[in-house]
């Protein structure tokens, strides 16, 4: 097909531009709410795909990031620090476990990953005994780079794409009922002849793959089959750190501590792009050597940005001296009463729920109908002032923590509304 003269040449990410979908154009963020150029607000009922936590334009935030634009915008971080990054990783080590004591920076959740593959890969590398399989969970979602798609689900977004993405072993998704298949599996990979590197898994909640959620037991037990078969245990907390599961972190809640931890969308508190790879210290003792062909060779030209750093930092003193976690908690309150409210909708099912994530599916007969269902979907929810893109017949809300219950009621009573789209 041909384009026409459109009226603008910007190509967005996930947007079909032949079909000729609105395309918001947004002027001010404040708390929850977005406002568009023809004066129309919207309630951010996706945390502008996940990354903002507290809300928009927080001040704090706001203020760091000017005071240190003013001062030191950009600095290469290849043999040179500055005093936000430092903070930001001395504040990242002190709120997460002891074991992770070396933060690497990198810019967005996708680097983060890649990052540590690169970890998990050097270290058997440079401790002489290598390895390169990696497992990953079924449906699982760790960014759109080629390394990345290659330990992600495979699918349409990937397709094109998919003779160049590396082979990997996929364990089952550990669904309801259905645990002790994930953990046979995952046993069987580790022992497997092929020795893995690691296993990359999103901790409690698949958040690409359809919200798909799983308890803190089984992720205990993969990571313990992990740590008994020198497997190392990626944890991919891009989506679910920063108070997301009601946790700072999704693992605390397993008592699991990953070799790698992946941390970035809500690092800035939502406000710009950031991302840390968090290692332990035989990773990065792999890498300490006095020959130079062992260091950790990987770098982007913005890594640990001054004014990102200055943003992250600002963050850090927000988790430290208010009580975000009350906050999240309320929000969670909040989403249980009204999933609960829709549990016994005949149009719904699965309604579920991890911290302030809350998600349920909106019943279809039809599989030919659901592919363009979220579309419709997203243009009923925009109709009705909300900012909602759900992955398929999934609605999901995960809002910014400073939400209040009369948005929630908001949000909610569309989504009750957006039945009849399906009758
Ligand atoms: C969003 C996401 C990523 C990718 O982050 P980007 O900043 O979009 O590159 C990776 N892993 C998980 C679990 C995510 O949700």
């Amino acid at each position: 097909m041909t384009a026409p003269l459109l009226e603008s040449p910007i190509w967005h990410p996930f947007t079909q531009h032949g079909l000729e979908e609105a395309i918001p154009r947004i002027v001010r963020g404040e708390g929850a709410v977005l406002h568009t150029d023809d004066g129309r607000t919207l309630i951010d009922g996706i945390s502008s795909w996940w990354v903002t936590t507290h809300g928009h334009c927080h001040p704090r935030i706001v203020a760091a990031i000017a005071e240190q634009a003013a001062r030191l915008d950009q600095v290469i971080f290849a043999g040179y620090t500055h005093d936000p990054a430092e903070e930001v990783a001395r504040g990242l080590v002190a709120m997460t476990p002891e074991p992770l004591r070396h933060v690497f920076f990198s810019d967005s959740g996708s680097t983060a990953v890649e990052v540590a593959l690169k970890m998990a890969l050097g270290y058997w590398h440079n401790i002489g005994k290598p390895r390169h399989r990696i497992l990953v969970l079924e449906h699982g979602y760790h960014g759109d780079t080629i390394g990345t798609m290659s330990v992600g689900e495979r699918g349409v977004y990937n397709r094109a794409y998919s003779p160049l993405l590396f082979d990997v072993s996929s364990i089952p998704f550990p669904a309801v009922g259905r645990e002790d298949a994930t953990l046979a599996a995952l046993e069987a990979a580790c022992a497997s002849e092929e020795t893995p590197a690691a296993f990359i898994v999103e901790p409690l909640i698949l958040g690409a793959g359809g919200m798909l959620m799983y308890g803190p037991q089984v992720l205990r037990a993969m990571a313990d089959i992990c740590r008994k078969h020198d497997v190392l245990f990626i944890a991919d907390e891009v989506m679910t750190g920063w108070g997301r599961t009601g946790t700072f972190l999704a693992c605390e809640q397993a008592g699991v501590v990953p070799d790698i931890l992946c941390l970035s969308k809500g690092i800035t508190g939502g406000s710009l792009p950031l991302a840390v790879t968090l290692a332990t210290a035989p990773i990065f003792d792999a890498h300490y050597s006095t020959d130079r062909a062992l260091q950790f060779f990987h770098s982007s030209s913005y890594t640990a940005n001054p004014i990102a750093c200055a943003a992250a930092a600002a963050n850090l003193a927000i988790w430290r001296e208010e009580d975000v976690l009350a906050t999240v908690a309320r929000v969670s309150q909040g989403l249980q009463g009204h999933l609960d409210r829709l549990a016994s909708h005949p149009a719904f099912e699965n309604p579920r729920r991890t911290g302030a994530i809350a998600a349920i599916d909106l019943k279809v007969g039809d599989a030919g109908y659901l592919s363009g269902l979220a579309p419709l979907l997203r243009n009923f929810f925009l109709e009705r002032g909300l900012l909602l893109r759900p992955l398929g017949n999934t609605i999901y809300i995960m809002p910014p923590y400073c939400i209040d219950a009369d948005q929630l009621t908001r949000i909610f009573t569309a989504i009750e509304d957006a039945a009849v789209l399906v009758e």
